[in-house]
């Protein structure tokens, strides 16, 4: 059985010469499976023969909603889906005054390791794929009824580790046919995967690009992210500078204050040796506590941006969405298997 949400538009039509059927069946296809068709019978341009063939040789399994949850603050809303296989993935949907965003998730676990991270305790179990990403972002426009206008890949998972499967979400979710989401309000997280980020900068992609730095030193950074572990900030600090010339779009970084591990004045005048007249962008998170982690939220958030501020590197402090429904990714998915264990 071959997994037709996945397929590309051209690959639809190769489905569609060797079923010898025309060649716009395929855009029709297309355009029913990205607008949430929850099964061929429901596809009804098309005759009854062909969607018997397509069920008989094609998978299609919407994803079910295993939990919901609406925050009462800022009506951010936090899905845990049921995939085919009964993995479930999280999806947060954020309102922004831009737009609404939806947070999505590349893997089922995550095998990164970063010491803070809910999504990673249990390892990875599996990839998602094309269209599991896809999914995310349309099931979630749909069962909300909000539209959504800019996708962040920053929930379960590290994108760059399933690199192929996002490139190909992105050309599906990017489609005129389908959800047709402009790639500059799409943004890709990573936590540093060195070789993929010059690999991901050869296909020019107008997407932002968020590195997770968290540390600017190797000591803390490889004690909280053991990625860091065999490259080390230097190499990462070169493959954003390679992809900002090779693209040029400049990279934002994330950095989650820690308290008494990544907090201090040093080392925020490292992070600005590293940033300055570079352009880039600082996104200062307030720590999530999970409760798996040792690790406590900073309380020195202002006074580190005002030090980064100093030397004419911006930062900006992410506001906290849905506090009150673990909306950091990994926390819902954790709870529902620590309750069925
Ligand atoms: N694997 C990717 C994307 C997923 S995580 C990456 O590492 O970037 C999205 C962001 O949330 C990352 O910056 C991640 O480091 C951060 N994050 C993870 N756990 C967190 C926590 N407990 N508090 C705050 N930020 C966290």
């Amino acid at each position: 059985m071959r997994d037709i949400k996945s397929m590309t538009m051209e690959e639809l039509a190769a489905l569609m010469a060797e079923l010898g059927e025309p060649a716009f069946r395929a855009k029709q296809i297309f355009q029913w499976l990205h607008r949430g068709a929850r099964s061929f019978e429901e596809m009804t341009n098309l005759s009854k023969a062909l969607r018997e063939k397509l069920a008989g040789s094609c998978t299609l399994v919407p994803p079910a909603v295993e939990r919901k949850q609406v925050s009462r603050l800022d009506g951010t809303i936090k899905y845990l889906w049921r995939l085919a296989d009964g993995n479930c993935v999280e999806t947060v949907l954020m309102r922004y005054h831009h737009g609404n965003t939806v947070c999505i998730s590349s893997q089922v676990g995550c095998r990164m390791g970063c010491a803070f991270c809910a999504s990673t305790i249990g390892g990875k179990i599996r990839d998602l794929t094309p269209g599991e990403m896809v999914d995310q972002v349309l099931f979630t426009q749909l069962d909300s009824g909000l539209p959504i206008s800019n996708i962040v890949l920053m929930g379960i998972g590290e994108p760059l580790d399933n690199f192929d499967t996002v490139l190909r979400f992105l050309e599906l979710v990017n489609h005129p046919e389908g959800l047709h989401i402009g790639m500059r309000h799409i943004s890709l997280s990573t936590c540093g995967l060195v070789e993929q980020i010059d690999k991901l900068a050869q296909h020019q992609l107008q997407l932002t690009l968020s590195v997770s730095l968290h540390a600017p030193d190797d000591p803390t950074r490889s004690q909280i992210m053991p990625v860091n572990r065999a490259t080390g900030v230097a190499k990462l600090m070169a493959a954003c500078r390679r992809y900002f010339e090779t693209t040029g779009r400049r990279i934002s970084f994330e950095y989650a204050m820690i308290d008494g591990v990544n907090d201090s004045d040093g080392q925020a005048d490292l992070l600005a040796d590293w940033l300055e007249g570079t352009g880039s962008h600082v996104n200062l998170i307030p720590l999530n506590e999970v409760t798996e982690s040792p690790f406590k939220p900073s309380k020195r958030v202002r006074q580190f941006q005002a030090r980064l501020e100093g030397r004419g590197v911006t930062a900006t402090v992410r506001r906290k969405l849905g506090g009150d429904i673990d909306a950091s990714c990994g926390q819902l998915r954790r709870k529902r298997m620590e309750e069925s264990q």
